[in-house]
């Protein structure tokens, strides 16, 4: 069913503690943790404990949670002092995109300048 946890997925297995991760922030809906291979000083992603494959069908089915995803992004900006010189907030969608997990996130980027367009 939409939402469950699902058995194959290393992020839902993030949510239950049976991959361990950095853990930064949490929330009744969300996990935020940091990215094992960091792409920027500061790289957290931040997730709903539901299983969605994608931000879109996280947005389609429960937008509170999706909205919930948003401002725990911004929290996290804001403790890691990124506010000041800005930061990025990027949902890969599908894999021509660069997804390689299929559990809905949010990367938050920051502490370094970031080019755009992005590669
Ligand atoms: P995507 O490529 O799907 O947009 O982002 C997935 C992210 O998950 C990548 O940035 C990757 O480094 C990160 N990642 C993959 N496996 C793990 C893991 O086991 N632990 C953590 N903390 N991050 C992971």
């Amino acid at each position: 069913m939409a939402g469950e946890p699902q058995t194959d997925c290393l992020f839902c297995k993030i949510v239950t503690g049976d991959v361990p991760a950095t853990v930064v922030r949490e929330s009744d809906t969300t996990v935020a943790f940091r990215d094992i291979n960091p792409q920027a000083p500061t790289h957290v992603l931040v997730i709903p404990k539901a299983h969605y494959p994608d931000a879109a069908s996280l947005a389609a089915a429960e937008p509170l949670v999706a909205a919930d995803v948003l401002r725990e992004a911004g929290q996290i900006a804001v403790e890691e002092k990124l506010t000041e010189t800005g930061y990025r907030i990027v949902f890969n969608t599908g894999a021509g995109a660069g997804q390689t997990v299929f559990h809905a996130h949010a990367h938050v980027l920051g502490g370094r300048g970031l080019q755009w367009p992005p590669g």
